[in-house]
């Protein structure tokens, strides 16, 4: 919040350019801002309500909307028009979820099924209608920011938005995507570890006293992160006010609806209930999320269900969940060792998410660090409390803080033979930037195609592509004289820009990476089908306009070359070069792309060996000249 004012019209307190921390969960998302007095982060509710908002949607025929709490009660009333734990589908495909599409009780297709979409990012089909993963996001926050702006009385058009430490770019720009859709100015992403971290005031100004002539220690904090249908530890440093993620790890499949799972298949295997087991198991799984919460504090929960008693102790409980929890401790086990650090090197724990409510949980998660816990702060609430922190820095009200995130998964370039080149690992600090000189393979080479990809495959086919452009434009030298520095830059927000210059020329061209899909609302949505409807044209149009620039460039080149150094060619050569340049002055005419590649091909072979002598003779030149 950057100003308060006083609306003298009315004597309220008017908050203007108020920003607002959103924690958009895959089971509850909310709202929180600095309060304007106490200056202390609070979650937003109505008076009678708890914060939470759960990421429910539900579609009604009527072509009705609800999200939220009420959504909930159709997930069992009328599940295939309910759509939950959309978050995990944000910036993935078919391929992606397919295998866990089964458990879903809405349907996902693909985007190829739905609009014969190349890029084949996944939709939800409700009735006639398709959503993606972005539509869905938005319709949460578009509920987050209507409520919000019913308790605060003012309009609320900027927000910083927490996600996943592992996030992909894709993902990121997916949440940044969904935020615009809902009217937010999305100021900033950051991730949920961060956020929690903020919450508990681990780096905060206040907690580093300055002048004292010491330098305040930097702490290591393991932020483990147990959610409704998601798992995450990140390991973090802070040190002076700098956030650094020094690892990540976790199960998008891993929660506390596992958790309900557990009970509600030892409950079917213990009562043997007659009739519908699907229905049964809707049931008693809404029964079993009730017997985790009460057991939290309770050692026995007892109800009834189709005139059966059903129970549970919490040593029961706990046997069913072993597993479960022990899993999490493996991935602890995971990202202590990608940041190269030892358990008693972890000097904070801080606990995130509902599930971490579970005794077991914070008692193996405290054995296996060896240490008492942070749990004083809601874990409902601690991510979405820190991310109104971090919108209070960005309103400028705290300047001692200073954010630093990792990359999830390796970038780089795609090389000869479909290779992964790796420019920035793993785990990278962001803001980062890094770069590496590249050349052509062929011999008046005019473009250059730069293609991005995410991920720890060797072979770039099994990595993610983000981008890929041309650049054009390098004038004509012989193969491995120009010299192409591609440069990565990773912003704050953790989005890449990509930028390549040819350093003897100075020619140059930059992108940003954006997710492989435009808006989903209407504009984009038509802008996606024409290009799909015209794809293969525009394809074939700039395959044909890449050759042709390509032969024109060479032909230049070579005419050039040809004028400086007629002293040092054969008369055979020009003349054989004359008539392959005929050749490809011809088929450039005809505009037929096959048959100027093979001339522009010819050429080159050509001219070749002789550029090469003179290379050569030029090199020998300048050594003796060096000799002297
Ligand atoms: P997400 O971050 O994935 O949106 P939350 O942090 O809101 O999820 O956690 C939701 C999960 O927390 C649900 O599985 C819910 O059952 C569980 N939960 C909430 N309260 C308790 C409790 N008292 N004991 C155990 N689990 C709880
Ligand atoms: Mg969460």
């Amino acid at each position: 919040m950057a100003k308060i004012a006083i609306n003298i019209a009315t004597g309220s307190l008017q908050q203007e350019e108020i920003i607002v921390g959103i924690d958009l969960g895959t089971t509850n998302s909310l709202v929180a801002i600095i309060h304007p007095e106490s200056k202390r982060p609070v979650a937003l509710k109505e008076h009678d309500k708890r914060p939470l908002v759960p990421s429910v949607i539900h579609f009604g025929d009527n072509g009705q909307i609800t999200v939220g709490e009420e959504a909930k009660q159709y997930l069992v009333t009328d599940p295939a028009n309910t759509i939950f734990s959309a978050k995990r589908l944000m910036g993935k495909t078919y391929h992606d979820v397919k295998s866990n599409a089964g458990a879903l009780a809405y349907k996902i297709i693909d985007g190829a099924a739905a609009t014969a979409n190349e890029n084949k990012l996944v939709k939800v089909q409700v009735g006639e209608t398709f959503y993606s993963a972005v539509d869905l996001s938005s319709l949460i926050l578009k509920e987050l920011k209507k409520q919000a702006e019913h308790i605060l009385k003012t309009p609320v058009t900027k927000a910083v938005i927490t996600v996943p430490a592992y996030f992909n770019d894709a993902q990121r720009q997916a949440t940044r995507d969904a935020g615009k859709l809902a009217g937010l100015d999305v100021l900033r992403i950051i991730n949920e570890p961060t956020a929690a971290s903020l919450a508990y005031g681990f780096g905060a100004p206040s907690n580093s006293p300055k002048g004292g002539g010491q330098a305040t220690t930097a702490k290591t904090i393991a932020v483990y992160d147990l959610g409704g249908g998601t798992f995450d530890i990140s390991i973090l440093n802070i040190s002076d006010g700098i956030f650094e993620v020094l690892s990540t790890h976790g199960d998008t499949y891993l929660g506390g609806d596992d958790l309900d799972a557990a009970v509600t298949e030892y409950w079917i295997g213990e009562y043997k209930f007659a009739g519908d087991e699907l229905k049964h198991r809707q049931v008693l799984r809404l029964k079993a999320e009730e017997a985790k919460k009460y057991l939290t504090a309770n050692e026995l929960f007892e109800s009834v269900y189709e005139g059966v008693p059903v129970s549970l102790t919490r040593e029961k409980f706990n046997e069913l969940i072993k597993p479960i929890v022990e899993k999490t401790i493996g991935s602890c086990r995971n990202a202590l060792k990608d940041a190269g650090l030892k358990t008693a090197e972890v000097d904070e724990i801080v606990m995130v998410g509902g599930s971490t409510r579970v005794p077991l949980v914070k008692k193996m998660v405290s054995e296996f660090f060896g240490k008492n816990l942070n749990d004083t702060v809601d874990p409902d609430e601690v991510v979405a409390l820190g991310a109104a922190i971090q919108a209070d820095i960005l309103a400028g009200n705290t300047t001692n803080l200073l954010l630093l995130d990792v990359t999830p998964l390796s970038l780089g370039l795609e090389t000869m033979g479909g290779l992964m080149d790796v420019l920035l690992p793993r785990n990278s600090k962001i803001p980062t930037r890094a770069s590496r000189q590249y050349t052509t393979y062929k011999d008046g080479q005019g473009s250059m195609k730069i293609a991005v990809y995410q991920g720890e495959r060797d072979m770039v086919k099994d990595n993610r592509r983000l981008a890929e452009f041309n650049l054009t434009g390098i004038p004509g030298m012989p193969a491995g004289m120009p010299k192409v520095e591609i440069s990565f830059l990773i912003n704050a927000d953790g989005i890449l820009v990509v930028n390549a210059k040819e350093l003897r020329s100075g020619i140059e061209q930059s992108i940003e990476v954006k997710p492989q899909y435009g808006l989903t609302d209407e504009e984009g949505e038509k802008m996606l089908l024409d290009s799909m409807e015209h794809a293969k044209e525009d394809i074939g149009r700039r395959a044909l306009t890449e050759a042709k620039t390509e032969a024109e460039q060479l032909l230049q080149t070579t005419e050039k070359f040809l004028q400086k150094n007629f002293t040092l060619v054969t008369p055979d050569e020009v003349s054989a070069t004359s008539l392959a340049m005929q050749a490809l002055q011809l088929s450039l005419e005809l505009n037929d792309k096959n048959l100027i590649q093979t001339k522009t091909e010819e050429l080159n072979d050509i001219s070749r060996p002789y550029a090469e002598r003179v290379m050569d003779q030029a090199v020998s030149k300048a050594m003796a000249g060096k000799k002297i």
